[in-house]
């Protein structure tokens, strides 16, 4: 049995943390999920699998609430629960349960009772039931606890797009990207178009009956098309909603991930992984396949609406396309906007969070630029925008991320840099920019706030830290660091 938090002769040693536990591994949704919880008076703590749920319940002990996501890397969701009820009571912790498929909401109401589940809501509810599950759950344990305040609206992130050819073409193109990225037993690929059903699968193992199909799995398949996440149980062995799930059984199969295609137009379906072993994948790697599976509805809906039949809906899908892709990039200077930008974060974040490693950031603003524009005009401002984007791309490192924040305002995340290294960087970045050659304006200026990633992992808390900096940089007279 999983020794979790330090419990002595099947007695709970670890007092009550007082913090919040999200284990989801969409970082996106977990950040927004913490923004709408917004619980000031409670630290909030994300994990992304459940090892890394295991460690933070090791480390804090048990937190006030515990807001899962079923779909859970490493271990399972129910598995994380079951270990966490051998030393947490109802009173201690409460818990509140999401899924993006109906199936493991089911067996997450069904085991509501032994598990003490409070709530068992839907991945993509919205941020007032969200609060008010919170906040219900919460009173049930602590009455005297106080309304938090109102904060963000939940994100969705944002899908990718690629070209395609014929239906089979761009099935059997996306089979084959999941199975090189992941090299796993099977990899099947389930696309509905209008009323056709395409299934497509890829073994690299037998059953010993000569040719492997995917048809047998094609209920489970519809299944989890119909979910609105990526759906991972590591290991099916004893798992509570498997029935639902799957219910003619997955032969063979003892661990799958599951991503359902974004649905576009007439198109849906399902991108799925499966192994013989018990499944080591990653909250990464389920993002990858996630993003293989927004990659391969993209190629089906430009496929669908450049047929025919369906041409009323070209129009509307493509130009939806474009607009996804432009809004991730920023026009002017070609570097990431926010947007763009928090994918790359995120992931960055999770690499840090993994391996211990350091990580920084600088937020850098250009000092007066209201005066460029009043003063040279707004396209020698616009001039100057895309000057020191240049010189930022040119001084950064290859797998720095680099994000233009706002409108005169720069965000460098800088992965493996210490808080010393990066406070070099912006002098260096500092001086640069003053030396800054510009036809027909005088120099600018521009003034950075340097921090780093604490020990929460919290960019939030990371970017506040920076902002608060950037604000002393220019409250002590601008062009300089703080
Ligand atoms: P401070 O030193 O305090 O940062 O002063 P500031 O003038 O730089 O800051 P403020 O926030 O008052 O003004 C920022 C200006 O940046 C206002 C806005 O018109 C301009 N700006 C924002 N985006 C763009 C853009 O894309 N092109 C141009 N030309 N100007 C922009
Ligand atoms: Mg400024
Ligand atoms: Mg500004």
């Amino acid at each position: 049995m999983t020794n979790f938090s330090g419990q002595r002769d099947g007695r709970p040693t670890v007092a009550r943390g007082n913090y919040i536990l999200i284990a989801m591994p969409n970082v996106t949704r977990a950040t927004a999920y913490r923004a709408a919880i917004d619980a000031a008076e409670y630290e909030t703590v994300l994990a992304r699998d459940g090892h890394e749920a295991q460690q933070e319940l090791a480390r804090r002990g048990q937190p006030l609430l515990l807001v899962l996501d079923l779909s859970l890397p490493k271990v399972d969701g129910f598995e994380l629960l079951t270990q966490l009820r051998q030393t947490a009571k109802a009173s201690d912790t409460a818990v509140v349960v999401v899924s993006g498929h109906a199936t493991m909401r089911a067996a997450a109401r069904r085991m509501a009772e032994p598990l003490d589940i409070s709530r068992v809501l839907p991945a993509d509810v919205d941020r007032v039931a969200l609060r008010e599950a919170v906040d219900a759950a919460l009173n049930e344990l602590n009455p005297q606890r106080r309304q938090p305040s109102v904060s963000a609206p939940l994100q969705a992130p944002a899908p990718l797009h690629d070209g395609g050819h014929s239906i089979e073409d761009v099935i059997e193109k996306a089979i084959l990207a999941a199975s090189r990225r992941f090299r796993l037993a099977v990899t099947i690929a389930y696309v509905k178009v209008q009323h056709h059903e395409y299934v497509r699968g890829y073994f690299a193992v037998s059953d010993g009956s000569g040719t492997p199909s995917a048809t047998p799995a094609l209920g489970f398949l519809r299944q989890i098309a119909d979910g609105t996440d990526p759906l991972i149980l590591p290991n099916v062995a004893g798992h509570p909603a498997l029935a639902e799930i799957a219910p003619g059984g997955l032969p063979l199969i003892q661990g799958f991930a599951a991503t359902p295609l974004p649905s576009r137009g007439n198109v849906s379906g399902t991108l799925c992984v499966m192994d013989t072993k018990i499944l080591q994948m990653g909250a990464a790697e389920l993002d990858a396949l996630d993003a293989l599976g927004r990659d391969l509805a993209s190629d089906l809906a430009a496929h669908d609406s450049s047929s025919e039949s369906v041409a009323a809906v070209a129009p509307a899908t493509s130009e939806l396309d474009s607009l996804e892709r432009l809004a991730s990039a920023d026009p002017l200077t070609g570097l990431a906007n926010r947007r763009g930008g928090e994918r790359d974060i995120s992931a960055e974040i999770s690499r840090a969070r993994r391996q211990s490693t350091a990580l920084s950031c600088l937020l850098l603003d250009i000092d007066h630029f209201k005066n460029v524009n009043d003063t040279s005009g707004h396209q020698a401002g616009d001039y100057v925008l895309r000057e020191i984007s240049e010189l930022l791309r040119r001084t950064v490192r290859a797998y720095d991320i680099l994000v233009r924040w706002g409108g005169e305002e720069f965000l460098i995340v800088l992965p493996g840099v210490t808080p010393e290294q990066a406070r070099k960087l912006a002098e260096r970045l500092r001086l640069a920019v003053e030396q800054m050659p510009l036809s027909g304006i005088d120099g600018v200026t521009a003034s950075i706030g340097v921090s780093a990633l604490g020990k929460d992992y919290s960019f939030d808390a990371m970017f506040a830290e920076a902002d608060r900096r950037l604000y002393a940089a220019k409250a002590a007279g601008r062009n300089r660091v703080a």
